[in-house]
């Protein structure tokens, strides 16, 4: 009967994670669990690349009918580039995530993958060809282990070791009594900002995406803690097709494309230095954010 019973107990295990995982992602994206309006068509293609060209074509949407929250963006991100996408608070970055991610669909325009309309496409395959690294990283309770492996649930013990070695969290994980084992989450180990940002790293690492967001994945942290794990980013970003969405313009003066949203709307595009040429939003934000980070402001 025991037997029996401890793998009935496993489902179990796996079942109430499955689902708190879910929640988590939804809490994450700042979902209401109730949204289940997206839907596979019946005949939906399968996504199958590497190589991932992203476009935002006239793209229109409101969560609500009478409050538009995108006005006509249009934005192109080439396979393997990095588009930034900066702007106040509210201004719509977060939402272009959630509609690549199509935890809604558009209300008009299209968002294409190497030319497939993402409606086209199934939901799974889709989101198993993006990687999210968000603000917050929700660890599960769980060993730091399976925090890592969730990324891939079929990856070995050396592919996770080999991950976190890249997202330097490894050393620290060893030094810890029971390693790998450790449980972590409300109920175990609590994590700094950091070292919770690395468990991230390491979980996209696995899942190796050729598409990548980083939703202000650096912005909860201090500013040296801040530079380390933006280097970290940099590095998983390279040769992925990569939205970030930046508060600190300095970690993303490299991008390949910079697009900056106001109320909506893309009110600027190009690279770094195009922009502070045409000396209009973003070389403000520039140089209010150079003037902060000399005096210690907010953004030091
Ligand atoms: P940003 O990431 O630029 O700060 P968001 O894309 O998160 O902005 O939000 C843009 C606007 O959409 C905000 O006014 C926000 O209040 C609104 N919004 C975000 N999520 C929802 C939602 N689930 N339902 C209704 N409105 C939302
Ligand atoms: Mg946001």
């Amino acid at each position: 009967l025991t037997q029996l019973y401890a793998p009935l107990n496993f489902l179990g295990f796996v079942y109430r994670e499955i689902k708190h995982a879910l929640a988590d992602m939804e809490r994450m994206f700042g979902l209401i669990s109730e949204n289940r309006e997206v839907q596979d068509r019946p005949d939906a293609k399968v996504l199958d690349t590497r190589a991932a060209d992203v476009r935002f074509e006239s793209v229109s949407f409101s969560y609500e009918p009478n409050r538009q929250i995108l006005f006509n963006v249009d934005l192109a991100i080439p396979a393997g580039k990095t588009l930034a996408v900066v702007g106040a608070s509210g201004a719509g970055k977060s939402t272009l995530s959630r509609l690549l991610f199509r935890f809604y669909d558009v209300t008009q325009g299209a968002i294409r993958i190497n030319g497939t309309d993402i409606r086209d496409l199934t939901q799974d395959s889709l989101r198993h060809h993006i990687g999210i690294v968000p603000q917050d990283t929700v660890l599960f309770n769980d060993s730091i282990l399976h925090n890592i492996a969730y990324g891939d649930p079929n990856a070995s013990f050396d592919d996770i070791v080999q991950a976190a070695k890249a997202a330097r969290i490894h050393d620290f994980v060893s030094r810890l009594p029971d390693g790998y084992d450790t449980q972590v989450g409300e109920r175990g180990l609590k994590l700094s900002g950091g070292e919770k940002q690395r468990v991230a790293i390491a979980r996209t690492l696995l899942k190796n995406p050729p598409i990548l967001i980083l939703d202000e994945a650096t912005s909860a942290l201090d500013t040296r803690t801040e530079r380390q794990i933006q280097e970290e980013l940099n590095l998983i970003a390279r040769n992925r097709t990569t939205l970030i969405i930046a508060h600190r313009l300095s970690t993303i003066a490299d991008a390949d494309i910079i697009a900056v949203m106001d109320h909506g709307k893309v009110v600027e595009q190009g690279t770094h230095r195009e922009l502070l040429l045409l000396n209009g939003r973003y070389a403000q934000m520039w140089q209010m954010q150079q003037v902060a980070e000399e005096t210690g402001g907010p953004f030091s």
